[in-house]
């Protein structure tokens, strides 16, 4: 989910982000913080300095989380597996890595490395909080940290994908099973299985009296629920895409056209009297471009008098190409990766036909509705 964030800076190459939601948890903590925890656990200091505590101990959560995602991430990093960037948003961070893990062993340690990092910073601020235990707010804020460590670290070897412990465990069930899209499915149904108990113990702690608690944990079912089913149906959906081809899904009845013809004429005589939607441009019978009816409307319908074919084309140079034989599945990923709607379909240096998305969603829903 490319949204706005706010940028951090860069580290290992990785950008870091603020999602607009990550101030809710800022505030929400520094207040629980400030309000609740600091004051009953240790009373007797003055109220500016159960504020200052709150506010430094939520920026180091923060600090935490991202060396967890550090973690992570060097691990991806030494896989080369790339890493795109880091945002922080109202659960906490989220490392993205751009593709699916080559194995699993490395599946493994890169699920493992967060938690580990998190556990080191309990054990590391336990051992400072036992040296300087007689500071006052300063130990207890090291207290703190060293408790806050040890939940990231438990909660996320929970073993419900998309938590790295649900990462973990497909990791194992691949290595057993030797099928990632299976392991993926098993370990996402257990992940479901969380976010549904999340759900239902956090109702249990609302009608006990515990709002608060109750319905950020019910929150957080929810959305472990929700990511664990969104990622069971498309990796179903990815399965079934596999089965099938480039070549069955593309559109050969690609239309050439020269570079110089305008998009007026283009659209009376093409588009409009015969329906097609995307063309080839050529130049001197050699394809150079694509044009689609995306491109035709993002000029204004006054300038297709003037604008040609080969100006407002996509070049070819500039195109991705898949081959008739590749999956639906890698070609749609491919699509996905680079944010384009088509791609030209290549076999042996020949353009043979284009894939759009449109001709994907064409041949589905007529596979679709011949099954049944
Ligand atoms: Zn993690």
């Amino acid at each position: 989910m490319p949204r706005q964030n706010i940028p951090l800076g860069k580290i290992l190459g990785i950008s870091i982000g603020l999602d607009y939601s990550w101030f809710v948890v800022f505030i929400l903590m520094t207040w629980t913080l400030a309000i609740g925890y600091y004051p009953v656990e240790f009373p007797g200091w003055s109220s500016p300095q159960y504020w200052v505590v709150g506010g430094m101990t939520a920026v180091l959560f923060f600090a935490c989380v991202l060396l967890h995602e550090i973690g992570h991430s060097i691990v991806a990093l030494r896989y080369k597996i790339p890493v795109r960037s880091i945002t922080f948003f109202v659960f906490g961070g989220v490392a993205q890595i751009e593709s699916d893990p080559p194995s699993a062993v490395s599946e493994f340690f890169v699920a493992i490395a967060g938690p580990l990092v998190s556990f080191a910073l309990g054990a590391i601020f336990y051992g400072m909080g036992s040296v300087f235990s007689g500071l006052g707010p300063f130990s207890g804020l090291l207290r703190y940290l060293a408790y806050i460590n040890l939940v990231i670290a438990g909660f996320n070897l929970i073993p419900g994908y998309p938590l790295d412990g649900g990462r973990v465990f497909r990791a194992v069930v691949w290595a057993i099973t030797n099928n990632f899209r299976r392991s993926t499915i098993i370990a996402a149904n257990v992940g479901q299985f969380f976010g549904f108990s999340f759900i239902f113990l956090g109702i249990w702690k609302i009608f006990h009296g515990n709002f608060g608690e109750g319905l950020w944990i019910s929150f957080i079912g929810w959305f472990l629920g929700n990511a664990a089913a969104s990622q069971i149906q498309q990796t179903t959906f990815q399965g079934w895409l596999g089965e099938y081809k480039v070549s069955q899904a593309m559109s050969r009845s690609c239309d050439t056209v020269s570079e110089q013809e305008s998009l007026k004429e283009l659209v009376e005589e093409q588009i409009i009297s015969r329906g097609s939607r995307c063309f080839l441009v050529e130049r001197e019978g050699v394809p150079v471009g694509l044009v689609t009816l995306h491109q035709i409307k993002e000029i204004p319908r006054s300038d297709w008098g003037e604008r040609t074919a080969g100006q407002v084309m996509i070049p070819m140079e500039s195109l991705k190409r898949v081959q008739s034989s590749d999956s639906l599945s890698s070609a749609l990923k491919m699509m996905d990766r680079d944010g384009v709607n088509q791609l030209p379909v290549m076999n042996d240096g020949q353009v043979v036909g284009v894939l759009t998305r449109e001709g994907v969603i064409t041949f589905l829903s007529l596979f679709q509705e011949l099954r049944g």
